[in-house]
Order: structure tokens, then sequence, then C-alpha cells
């Protein structure tokens, strides 16, 4: 057994708090070198007193000093800033990153750790969406190994036979199949849509999950960030990727194989499980998921998503079918746009209208380098927030 060394980023979210709940279970197994936060500075501080890092991480001065003053009597050091994220990102004695910021913000880190050639715990979808072809030739660069966190993405990443390499042709693979929950307004009448409330778009019915990636659930863009992530994890064409709603969130995807097969991956909702994988990959552990208990399910049933009411999820298609810096556009818009519904500023219907315009105007440009990807994603992001003023 290997014992791992890591850094966490992210770890006061979602995922970070699902991970340790794993890390935890297995002292001999895993070792904490870092953690990161942003804002809960106090869950940061307990999750220190328990896993005592060497580092922790935050990126703003205040909440540093925070920080030190409630680890005063510990041995962590806590640094400050985004350069920071990125140092822990790639220290010398950690072997393993769990990527697991929210948004474009976790770029960077998630570049530092490919470079230095990290095994990567691939959380951070955003990361892939923006800039995936740059951050996928920098894990080649780096030598750094790619696991996915998502629930979809490590289904696919199990169901696929290993080692995985070229496209999904080499391995006689028709399709990849993302099942999706459909969250909250899977069954809501069409015309009340336009009166939901952020309270009932981030409360999903199976996952509990952070409040951007819950109603990006809600519009189905969760589901389109999936498609342009699985189209740089495995090499898939977009006629390659094919979403079905699966309301029971009990497949978490499937692999169709030409001689008909198909592979899935089926557990009970909770994180846990692939986060255990990827965590002790290629070993297998107990995860502290309950069993499945099939008979219990009676059923699982399948569905075709209805682009009329998840228009979000068709942008997504046609951006990866523009390519170039279009996903990179959609994905800086959607930020935007999610935390203007979040805070009120617009109608529900207007995160895809948003979407759509920003994809209109900009989406015919193109980024490769890291630069530029930045300054496309600013763009988009200037001509989000002009959009979403009109609607005051
Ligand atoms: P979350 O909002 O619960 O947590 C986000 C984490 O990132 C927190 O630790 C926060 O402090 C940190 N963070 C936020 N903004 C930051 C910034 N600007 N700089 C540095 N740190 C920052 O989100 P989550 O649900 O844990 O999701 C994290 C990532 O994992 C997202 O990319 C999401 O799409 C992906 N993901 C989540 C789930 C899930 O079940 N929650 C499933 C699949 C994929
Ligand atoms: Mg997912």
């Amino acid at each position: 057994m290997i014992r791992r060394k890591l850094t966490i980023l992210g770890a006061t979210g979602t995922i970070g708090i699902n991970t340790l709940d794993v890390v935890a279970m297995y002292p001999d197994r895993f070792r904490v070198v870092a953690l990161t936060g942003q804002n809960q500075v106090e869950r940061l501080a307990t999750q220190c007193r328990q896993f005592k890092p060497r580092y922790a991480v935050v990126t703003d001065p205040a909440r540093a000093r925070e920080l030190r003053q409630l680890l005063a009597d510990t041995e962590t050091e806590v640094l400050c800033g985004e350069r920071a994220l990125e140092e822990v990102a790639s220290l010398p004695e950690v072997d393993t990153v769990m990527a697991a910021i929210v948004g474009a913000a976790g770029l960077r880190p998630a570049l530092a750790a490919a470079r230095a050639g990290k095994r990567i715990l691939l959380a951070n979808k955003e990361t892939l969406v923006m800039a995936g072809r740059f951050f996928m030739q920098t894990v080649r660069r780096g030598g750094a190994t790619l696991l996915p966190i998502d629930s979809e993405h490590n289904a696919v990443f199990q169901c696929l036979p290993e080692p995985f390499s070229g496209d999904l042709a080499t391995h006689g693979v028709r399709r990849i199949l993302l099942t999706a929950s459909g969250g909250p307004f899977r069954t809501r009448p069409l015309e009340t849509l336009a009166a939901v409330t952020p309270e009932e778009a981030v409360a999903h019915p199976n996952w509990v999950m952070g409040r951007k990636i819950s109603v990006d659930s809600a519009t189905m863009m969760n589901k389109g960030l999936e498609v342009i992530e699985a189209h740089w994890l495995f090499n898939a064409r977009a006629d390659q990727i094919e979403v079905v709603i699966h309301p029971e969130s009990i497949v978490h995807s499937m692999v169709e194989y030409l001689d008909g097969s198909v592979l899935a991956q089926l557990s009970n909702p909770d994180m846990r499980t692939p986060i255990a994988h990827a965590l002790a990959y290629p070993d297998r552990i107990e995860a502290g998921v309950p069993w499945l208990d099939l008979p219990r399910m009676r059923q699982l049933s399948f569905e075709t998503p209805d682009t009329r009411r998840f228009p979000c999820l068709a942008l997504a298609y046609r951006a990866l079918e523009i390519g170039g810096g279009a996903p990179t556009v959609l994905n800086a818009a959607n930020e935007v746009a999610v935390q203007a519904f979040l805070e009120r500023r617009i109608p529900y219907p207007a995160i895809a209208q948003t979407l759509e315009r920003c994809l209109v105007r900009l989406g015919d440009r193109t980024a490769e380098e890291l630069d530029a990807l930045v300054a496309l994603d600013q763009e988009s992001r200037a001509l989000a927030e002009a959009l979403i003023a009109q609607y005051a």
C-alpha cells in the first residue's frame, strides 16, 4: 500500500468535506499536507486541528490573519494568496491533489499540479471547460495523472478498458451515455419556470452540493459542462456523447460498445464513492457509503432530455461543436449569470438567455494559451454583466 500525501484545494466545500470524510477512515493510507479554503475560516481551522496539515491557505489577507489566530497553538503554517494555492498544489512532498475549488478560480492551481506531474483528482470541471486543450496538454507534458471525481466521468472511467489511450474507436466504444437526474425542475410545468426562486433551484432532489453546481443542475448546464468535460477526458466527439435523464441517480453513467454491450457503474448517490475510488486507485476501499439495495429501488427509469426545458444543455453542445474559445465564453458567462440569479438580479430564464447572447457575440473567438484564455474569460464575464444590467 502506497501512503498518499494530499493537498485538498477547496477543502471547506462539499467535495472537500466528503474527501476528508474518506481520508479520516484511513489514517495509515493518507496524510494531509495542505488544505485550502476561501471564506469559511472556522471550518478550515477545525479541519486543520483534526488533520494537522503542514499548510493551510486562504486567498484573502484578512481571513489569513483570522486563521493564524485560530491556529496559533498548532504546527500548521497559514499561507495567503492565489500564488499560495499554486504552491501547495505543486509541493514536492505532495503526490496527490484534490482539485475541488469551484469555477474558473480553480484553473491556475490545477495547472500548477499538472505541471508538477501530480496525481490530480479532478472535481473542478470548469477547468476543463474553460481551458480543456491547454489543461490536457499541460497534464501530458507534466506527466500528471488525471482521475475524474465528477460522478459521471468517474463512472465512465470505471467502464472503459484500462489503460485508455487514443480515442473511443480504438477501444471499440460507440458512445458515452452520461446520466443526469434532471434536477428539481424536471417535471415542473414549463410556463412556471420563469418564476422559480434560488431556493427552489438549489434544492436538488438527490445530491447535496455547493450552490453554483446546484443551480447548474437545475438548468442542466451542469450536464452541458460535463459533456465538454467528457470530450476532453475521453477524447470523445460531441456526437459520441449522449445525455440520458435518469431521475433515480443510481446509474452514474454508461459506456456503449460496438457489440451492443452497455457497461454501467451503479451506486447510491454519494460523492464519497467516486472520491474513494480515485483516492485509492487502483485499490478499492470502503467509502462509508450505504450498500446499494436494488430490490428496494424497485425501478430505474430513463428518458430523453427536452431542450426546450433545458436550453443550456443545447448551448453547451453548440459551444463544443463551435470549439475554439466558445466553451471558455460559455463557462465564464454561466458563472456570472448563476451568481446574478442567486443574488436575485435576474430571473431564472435569463441565465440561458445571457449565455446564448454571449455565445452569439463572442463564440467565434479562439484562445489557446493561458493568457488568451483568461482574457477571453474576462471579456465574456464583462459582456454577461452588461447584459444582466439590462434586467434591472
Ligand atoms: P462548494 O461551493 O461547496 O465548495 C467550493 C470550494 O472552493 C470551497 O472550499 C471554497 O472555499 C473554495 N473556493 C471558492 N471560490 C474560491 C476562490 N475564488 N479561490 C479559492 N477557493 C475558492 O462547491 P462543491 O460542490 O464542493 O464543488 C466543487 C467543484 O467540484 C465544482 O467545480 C463542482 O462543479 C465540482 N463537483 C461537485 C460535485 C458535488 O457533488 N458537490 C460533484 C461533481 C463535481
Ligand atoms: Mg456530475
